[in-house]
């Protein structure tokens, strides 16, 4: 388009012909183009054609390149003093005075036949647009940095007070903004906990107490959350935002909305409208502080729960220390007592008294060391495994037990076949030792006990059938559990023998249960044990 010779040789028709259909093609086109002689006197232009020039500006504006030159910011001279020096295109931005508008100026060399620049051709396209959306992308990458940066922090374990402090800083800082704050709700009484702009220490609660969310965005075109307001109405009351000049606010909640922590605020001197991806911004900060208190929250709520439990151990300890020590030792003294008396004691009714406070006496003596070993076994979660043959243990056991069979008469088969290796600690006697009691107590006279050994795949399965009373459904699960006894006349237990299995069987990683006894009444109770390969 720029390329047209113009040639001192060319008669004036010719030449005024050229000039016209330049001027033409120039008038075609929207970005102003200016075409500029050696005296930097403008030759011709699309001026009056142009859309961007205001009307105004085109009727009075002077003609002449120079006036138009020094306006520009950067100034323009050298640049264009340098492209018909050196015949080479200048590309550069200004700030256009006409329009207030960023522009590309593009100054291109017109050369005669002897290649000497006579002109030079001035392009200025209007950017303003491109510019502004750069403007907006740049804020928005910012943003995401901030919030990254808040975000990594808060995930690495800083403080929350210096991350909230953090917080203020990078979101005055990213929205170019004077004033940031954090206000707390405290007794529904806003008080700032970090500030950037606000002096700490002073009594800075806005002084409408009435109204006590402390401000809105006021400029924005776009969501409903952004609230547009009338600066007067909006600031009326509020002098304190008006004794700091400010005219432009939003703000976000921080946390639940129904219980919020608090309020975080922006503000400026700016007449600024803030966007929905600003607030969007503002809230992302406001979300990693509630994220942070949260996990500080449940931090605390972890530590006392911590404490509490601590406490609850310290008891227990306590409980199980007056358990043994000073209520099984004076049980024993009775005991000892109680049986020298019985053995010098002649007279009938007095031994049949004696008699009863030695067998209550033991009953207590059993449930203080049933209990004190259910404590024990609570507090223990790891127990220490051997491959071993249970059986052994269990014969044992079972020899024990003999003289106990023997009173009631009771029968039992038990016909071990092979070797039973499994995973097992020295506890698992006291399994073996309740169950069998159990099933001994819990028989009739001349009763039959049977116990079977069943290969589950990677586990044993101990059987014990009695036939007793045997177990009612409802009652089945819950005679597992501590303390918890099924009215049974005249038998009388610690409540506490099952809940004992139950707690070493799973040690042993385990299962136990109860089933009917199908071979006449009766019940089967049953464990499993890990196989050791
Ligand atoms: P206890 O010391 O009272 O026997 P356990 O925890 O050993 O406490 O047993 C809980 C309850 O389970 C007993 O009170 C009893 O009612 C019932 N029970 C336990 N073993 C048997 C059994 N072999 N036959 C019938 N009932 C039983």
């Amino acid at each position: 388009m720029v390329d047209i010779p113009i040639c001192e040789e060319k008669n004036d028709e010719l030449k005024d012909q050229q000039l016209n259909l330049l001027k033409k093609t120039l008038s075609s086109v929207q970005d102003l183009i200016v075409v500029i002689d050696r005296d930097l006197k403008i030759v011709t232009s699309n001026w009056k054609n142009c859309e961007s020039i205001p009307t105004n500006e085109k009727q009075g504006h002077p003609f002449c390149y120079s006036c138009l030159m020094k306006q520009s910011k950067p100034c323009e001279t050298c640049q264009l003093l340098e492209v018909f020096a050196t015949g080479t295109c200048r590309k550069f931005e200004i700030e256009d005075p006409l329009d207030n508008k960023t522009k590309l100026i593009e100054l291109s060399p017109v050369f005669d036949d002897n290649s000497n620049v006579v002109m030079v051709v001035r392009h200025a396209k209007d950017i303003s647009e491109r510019k502004a959306v750069e403007k907006v992308l740049q804020m928005r990458e910012k943003q995401h940095a901030a919030v990254a940066k808040l975000g990594q922090d808060g995930l690495a374990g800083v403080e929350l007070e210096t991350l909230i402090q953090e917080s203020v800083k990078l979101v005055a800082s990213t929205l170019d903004v004077e004033y940031c704050r954090i206000m707390k709700y405290e007794d529904s009484e806003p008080v700032m906990v970090a500030g950037v702009g606000w002096e700490e220490k002073s009594d800075n609660k806005p002084e409408n107490k009435k109204n006590e969310i402390v401000c809105y965005t006021l400029y924005s075109h776009e969501s409903a959350m952004v609230h547009e307001k009338n600066t007067n109405e909006r600031f009326s009351g509020l002098s304190l935002l008006n004794d700091h000049g400010i005219i432009s606010g939003m703000d976000v909640i921080i946390g639940n909305k129904d219980k919020p922590f608090g309020v975080m605020n922006v503000h400026t001197t700016q007449k600024r409208v803030f966007t929905n991806d600003d607030m969007h911004f503002v809230q992302s900060m406001a979300n990693v502080i509630a994220e942070a208190l949260g996990r500080k929250q449940a931090e605390e709520k972890l530590q006392k729960y911590t404490k509490e439990l601590e406490d609850a151990n310290y008891l227990k300890v306590l409980f199980t220390d007056v358990l043994t020590h000073d209520l099984l030792n004076p049980a024993n003294i009775i005991r000892g007592f109680t049986e020298e008396l019985t053995t010098i004691e002649e007279e009938e009714n007095k031994k049949k008294l004696l008699n009863k406070i030695h067998k209550n006496n033991e009953k207590m003596i059993y449930m203080i060391e049933s209990a004190s070993k259910f404590i024990k076994l609570e507090s223990i979660n790891d127990i220490r495994f051997e491959k071993q043959d249970f059986v052994p243990i269990l014969e044992k056991v079972i020899i024990n037990t003999g003289h106990e069979m023997g009173k009631k008469y009771i029968k039992l088969y038990f016909n071990p076949t092979k070797n039973y290796p499994s995973l097992i600690n020295p506890l698992i006697e006291e399994v073996f030792l309740n169950l069998l009691s159990n099933a001994i107590k819990y028989s009739p006279q001349e009763g039959k006990i049977v116990i079977n050994i069943l290969d589950i795949g990677d586990k044993w399965k101990i059987h014990i059938a009695d036939m007793g009373p045997g177990i009612s459904n409802e009652d089945k699960t819950m005679i597992f559990e501590r303390f918890k006894q099924v009215d049974k006349g005249s038998i009388k237990g610690s409540g506490l023998g099952l809940a004992i299995v139950k707690r070493i069987v799973e040690l042993h990683g385990g299962e136990v249960g109860v089933d009917n006894n199908t071979d006449g009444k009766g019940s089967i109770f049953w464990f499993t044990l890990k196989k050791a390969f």
